[in-house]
């Protein structure tokens, strides 16, 4: 366990005793000493033996042996020397490669399968997506056809040239429901109608893919992992992501870290009581988040009906047109919609006083419509706020991002231990 304001950096050098240590410690610092010199490397590229070595306090000889073993998986590379460097003897460049070391991120949500395929540097390598409804065909139906995508994807990466065969070290879904994630299981996903449902355990019985763990977890909290990794606000400590499908999803990092609860189910923020004589939710409560603001309530409350065996989402164009062409009773649902996304952004707002709040999934479409009204109504709502904090913004990221979060935490396991990939062959 770490102690608090210790650094791992810390632990490791400190792990340094006076005498000689046990064979099995040996191997615990190696472990250590990788992964600290991969996540040093994924975080800042272009840093040099030297830099590694005062970053990290290991010793300059530890550097070089653990990057020289780096080198030979192919998991680091060497760049060329910048003239730019003009204070001291300038240090080779060193960066993360692993273009074929490749994790697998799958969103299974209503009415779509995504996936996403990153290599170890957290670059997109393919992704590809089909219209699935899901809740017709359940959850043993669904997991067929996102084996099925994985199958289609992991061809298409197969059949690239490669210098080195690329390897799937792990799998990661993303589900729109409560997920245990240590056990794989779907508990209860209301807008999928699944409950107790084994998907990881059957994902990975249908994918054979040997050596590749398959994991788990709630697509908001993907997204939100994807947002702290990738997105514009990338490296944001405090920082909220608000998914919005049928139904209303949250993720949140706080400190730096996912706030995922006692049972890993926390960040369901489209449950929250916004108003609560307001129409009934899925759930079975009334005045939800979710119930005012998920894309279904949007869409009936600009009179757009959807057709029986059309999803809501397929409806987002129209609504998007009657926007564009000044039609009131759309123009009237966007102020609400402004409205209530401000009044429960506050509610977020002034529990976790997160840096920014993003509008993740359809919000993306009407931004131009609700950002500027839901704005003013969450510094309405915010105590303290005599700067405009939190920010309210749109994801960049589009209806990609719990995929790209589901492959970042599947590849997460491999930078918190490379010594998986040095003691097993390639596959
Ligand atoms: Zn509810």
């Amino acid at each position: 366990m770490l102690r608090d304001g210790e650094t791992k950096e810390q632990r490791v050098t400190e792990a340094g005793p006076p005498t000689l240590p046990a064979r099995a410690d040996h191997t615990a610092i190696r472990r250590n000493n990788l992964e600290l010199t991969l996540r040093r490397l994924a975080l800042t590229p272009g840093l040099s033996r030297a830099d590694l070595a005062s970053g990290t306090g290991l010793t300059r000889a530890t550097v070089t042996r653990l990057v020289a073993e780096l080198i030979e998986l192919g998991l680091v590379r060497e760049g060329t020397v910048s003239s730019l460097r003009r204070v001291g003897r300038p240090g080779t460049p060193l960066s993360i490669d692993g273009r074929h070391v490749l994790a697998i991120g799958l969103e299974v949500n209503v009415d779509y399968i995504a996936i996403l395929v990153t290599d170890l540097g957290g670059r997109e390598v393919l992704r590809d997506e089909c219209e699935f409804d899901c809740v017709s065909a359940g959850p043993d139906g669904s997991v067929r056809a996102a084996i099925d995508l994985c199958h289609r994807a992991i061809r298409r990466v197969r059949n690239r040239r490669h210098d080195r065969q690329p390897v799937i070290v792990g799998v990661a879904a993303a589900i729109a429901g409560l997920v245990d994630s240590r056990g794989g299981v779907v508990i209860e996903a209301p807008n999928l109608e699944w409950r107790d449902y084994p998907f990881g355990a059957v994902l990975h019985h249908g994918l054979r893919l040997d050596g590749a763990p398959v994991r788990v977890g709630n697509d908001a909290n993907f997204a939100a992992l994807a947002e702290f990794r990738t997105g514009a606000w990338a490296g944001t400590a405090d920082l909220i992501y608000v998914a919005g499908e049928v139904g209303i999803g949250g993720g949140i990092i706080s400190g730096g870290r996912p706030l995922l609860g006692t049972r890993g189910f926390g960040g369901e923020v489209g449950h929250i009581r916004v108003d609560p004589a307001g129409p009934r939710c899925h759930c079975g409560r009334r005045g939800c988040w979710e119930a005012l603001i998920g894309l279904s309530a949007v869409l009936r409350s600009a009179g757009i009906s959807t057709p029986s065996g059309t999803h809501p989402r397929t409806m987002l164009e129209t609504l998007v047109r009657r926007g564009h062409d000044g039609d009131q009773r759309a123009l009237d649902a966007f102020e609400r919609l402004g409205r209530d996304v401000g009044v429960g952004a506050a509610m977020l707002g002034n529990i976790f006083d997160p840096s920014v709040i993003i509008l993740g999934g359809y919000f993306v479409a009407l931004e131009e419509w609700v950002l500027p009204r839901a704005r003013r109504e969450l510094m309405k709502g915010m105590l303290g706020s005599r700067d405009p904090t939190p920010d309210l913004s749109v994801s960049g990221l589009g209806f990609t991002a719990a995929a790209r979060g589901a492959a970042l935490h599947a590849m997460d396991a491999v930078l918190s231990d490379p010594a998986t990939l040095l003691a097993s062959p390639l596959q």
